[in-house]
């Protein structure tokens, strides 16, 4: 995501930032689950250090008790050794002794038998002889038995010895383990308290830590949030508009917060700072003309405004407002190019500066017509202003009298009228003046406003346009009610279509040879019921102006192919119907294909019409203007150069376009029998149509020497009053029929 998208779905906070933003809460978070983390590892510790406690209790309780029981059982084998020998003394003695009371036993047994059996005597001795050799053999055996008993006393002597070592080395080894068990309990009891006291201490220490961390966390969110939400709340009123940019933060301490209040102040200063100053600059370009430098309409307006107080309060005796229109700037421009249309404006400027300087009735040193310095009008002083493209405006202060006024504007025509020398070329422009002089031509100055003036004053400039140009014009008040008129034709003429108020004349066109009826120019006519009937003249020049021309050139065509349709279908013969094409609707981008969707299924009829356009001024892009009449020529339509010799005509459509006819205009006709010039005119228009291989058409012939002048000068076609008025379309039609009467009678 880019961060224009996080930019367009962020919604900011709209109030206090401590009760909404989240940051708190994450610090709030990290400090908690800090914490619990904390205690947590503190448990786990715990159960650590237990369980290594409960390992050294048991070492203690349950190993050390087996070596116990070691030691006991080795006593024990002691005891039974001791006990095995023991055992066996008393057996040797038992048998010693049993075997001398045995002997003795036998002996006496001997003796009571030699004594109890003389007889046996003999054998008695014989028997003691075997006894005693019997005896001596026991005796010998116990002997034996006393030997090893000697030797078994030896074995157990040193068996004493060695269990008095080993009596020794058991005490030893006893008081050996007494000792090391003793140091083994107190160790592990020495350890296990250790422990235990650690853990206590890290328990104490962990929820010390905790609350400490968690204590520091909520100071140090707040601590943050609240500068951060001051900062906040600054910046949001400069956000939305608040130019209160004094707010600074409190630079305590050193932390980032610190280092970013300081940036945060230093910002503010430096952009307070770039305020004021592109302000300034703003409300400055906001009042200039940046071509020129000069006030622009909108300080103008205020200057004009400031005037008129000025006069309510009487504090001048007058003044005037001057609009200025430059005469031909438009051709300087377009041959010169842009830029050097820029260079003449910025000289013109300069040009009417000087000369208000020069003529400034309050004093030339404090006249400032060309400063702009802030949003603020200076009362008292002359204004220059551009309004816009080659329009400028004046406020002369101070003048009372058209005389005065008349004066200062002679002295602008003049200045402006000097030769001007742009990119090494010299160019010249005129330039058309209204005049409006307050309180001359407004009457009581409490009703007066900009608008008024400024209104007033352009429409004397246009008629000062109209009186030919590069000159000044008053205002007159019958100005207002035409212009007012304008506006209301220019209202009714939108309506004229819809509303069925147009209708089409049509004036016949003889060949002059034999008066041969050869086709008719349709003319159109606007009967409104409520103005009256207008011709062409009347609001032909409103409709170029407010762009509706095309509509009615597209109705008259249609108009014109459906009465051809009309004649083709009674049968009447067919005639070349000439209709006029504004210069907007020759160089219209398309044209062909509007001329296509109009004729729809009467194409062929296309061949009985002929386009006439006038080469005006209004015609600036003539490639349009060129590929149309060639395409509307492969439709089959045919072309006339209409008003040749007159007005604007010059070669440059004749010279691009495949033309048929040149229509000879009417001023030219009126003037060929009492003109020696016209004549020629005309001669060398006809000669010139000869050499191009089209004809020649000429109209407004009045009277019969017009046309025979005309057809001796070896004109084709006449159109005029003298053959024919306009006609409406059922006079013609009548006219027609009338004519293909007579040629079929004849
Ligand atoms: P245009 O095309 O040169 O038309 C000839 C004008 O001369 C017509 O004026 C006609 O009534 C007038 N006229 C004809 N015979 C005589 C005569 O013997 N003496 C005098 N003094 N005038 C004569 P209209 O009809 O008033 O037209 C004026 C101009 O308006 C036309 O001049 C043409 O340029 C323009 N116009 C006429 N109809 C249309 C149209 O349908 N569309 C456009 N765009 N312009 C049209
Ligand atoms: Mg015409
Ligand atoms: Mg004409």
């Amino acid at each position: 995501m880019s961060s224009d998208d996080r930019k367009s779905t962020y919604k900011p906070a709209s109030d206090d930032l401590l009760a909404h933003n989240t940051l708190r809460w994450r610090i709030l978070s990290i400090a908690v689950v800090g914490t619990v983390g904390f205690m947590l590892f503190l448990f786990v510790m715990l159960g650590v250090s237990k369980q290594n406690a409960d390992l050294l209790r048991e070492i203690r309780d349950t190993r050390y008790p087996v070596q116990e029981n070691l030691v006991a059982a080795l006593n024990e084998l002691e005891t039974i050794d001791s006990n095995l020998e023991h055992a066996f003394i008393t057996a040797n003695a038992t048998l010693l002794d049993h075997s001398m009371l045995l002997a003795d036993r036998f002996r006496a047994h001997l003796h009571q038998a030699m004594v109890l059996e003389p007889q046996h005597r003999v054998a008695a001795s014989e028997f003691l002889t075997q006894f005693d050799e019997y005896y001596r053999n026991s005796h010998a055996l116990v002997q034996a038995i006393i030997d090893k008993h000697m030797e078994f006393a030896e074995t157990t002597t040193i068996k004493q010895q060695n269990s008095a070592a080993f009596i020794d080395l058991r005490d030893a080894l006893g008081a050996l383990q007494t000792q090391q068990t003793d140091a083994l309990i107190s160790t592990v009891d020495a350890a296990t308290r250790r422990a235990s006291n650690s853990l206590s201490a890290g328990l104490i220490t962990g929820l010390i830590t905790a609350m400490l961390l968690f204590l520091i966390a909520i100071f140090t969110a707040r601590n943050i949030l609240q500068r951060i939400n001051s900062m906040v709340t600054s910046l949001k009123k400069i956000a939305v508009g608040s130019h209160d940019m004094a707010v600074r933060m409190p630079l305590t301490g050193s932390d980032e917060m610190t280092e970013l209040a300081y940036w945060f102040n230093t910002f503010l200063e430096k952009l307070q700072q770039l305020t004021l100053e592109s302000t300034a600059e703003v409300k400055r370009l906001a009042f200039t003309d940046t071509l020129t430098n000069l006030p622009n309409r909108r300080m103008f307006l205020r200057c004009l405004q400031t005037e008129i107080e000025r006069s309510k309060a009487k504090d001048t005796n007058g003044f005037a407002v001057m609009f200025l229109d430059l005469d031909n700037f438009k051709p300087v421009n377009d041959q010169l190019g842009h830029e050097a249309g820029d260079e003449l404006l910025r000289a013109v400027a300069q040009r009417l500066i000087n000369t208000v300087r020069e003529t400034d009735t309050v004093s030339s040193t404090e006249a400032k017509p060309d400063t702009v310095e802030s949003d603020q009008p200076y009362p008292g002083q002359p204004v220059v202003a551009r309004l816009a493209g080659d329009e400028f405006m004046m406020i002369l202060t101070d003048v009372e009298n058209s005389e005065q006024a008349a004066a200062i504007a002679e002295r602008i025509r003049l200045a402006v009228m000097e030769p001007y020398f742009i990119h090494g070329m010299e160019c010249s422009v005129g330039v058309s003046i209204g005049i409006c002089l307050v309180p001359q031509h407004t009457g009581d100055i409490d009703n007066v406003n900009v608008e008024d003036l400024v209104t007033n004053a352009d429409m004397a400039m246009y008629e000062a346009k109209n009186q030919g140009k590069n000159t000044y014009r008053f205002f007159d008040p019958a100005l207002r009610e035409a212009t007012n008129l304008k506006v209301k034709l220019d209202n009714a003429i939108r309506l004229a279509i819809p509303n069925n108020e147009l209708h089409l004349l049509y004036q016949p066109q003889f060949r002059l040879t034999d008066r041969k009826l050869v086709g008719a120019e349709a003319l159109l006519r606007w009967a409104h019921p409520d103005l009256g009937t207008f011709s062409p003249d009347d609001f032909i020049h409103r409709a170029e102006t407010n762009g509706q021309i095309c509509e009615l050139d597209d109705w008259v065509l249609e108009t014109v192919i459906q009465q051809l349709h009309e004649w083709e279908l009674a049968q009447i013969e067919p005639v070349t119907i000439a209709l006029n094409f504004s210069a907007a609707q020759a160089s219209r981008s398309g044209l062909p294909q509007v001329v296509d969707r109009i004729a729809g299924t009467n194409k062929h009829l296309l061949h009985n019409i002929e386009i006439e356009i006038t080469e005006t001024s209004a015609i600036d892009n003539i490639a349009v203007v060129e590929s149309n009449i060639a395409a509307l020529k492969q439709m089959g339509l045919k072309i006339a150069m209409d008003d040749f010799g007159a007005g604007h005509s010059s070669l440059t459509l004749l010279t691009h376009c495949q033309i048929d006819t040149l229509k000879i205009d009417k001023a030219v006709t009126r003037e060929i029998e009492s003109d020696q010039k016209c004549r020629d005119i005309v001669q060398s228009i006809i000669d010139l149509a000869a050499k191009l291989k089209v004809s020649t058409v000429a109209e407004g012939i009045e009277d019969e020497n017009q046309s025979m002048a005309l057809s001796a000068l070896n004109c084709d076609v006449g159109q005029g009053y003298f053959f024919s008025k306009p006609l409406t379309s059922t006079e013609f039609t009548a006219f027609r029929k009338h004519i293909s009467r007579q040629d079929k009678a004849a």
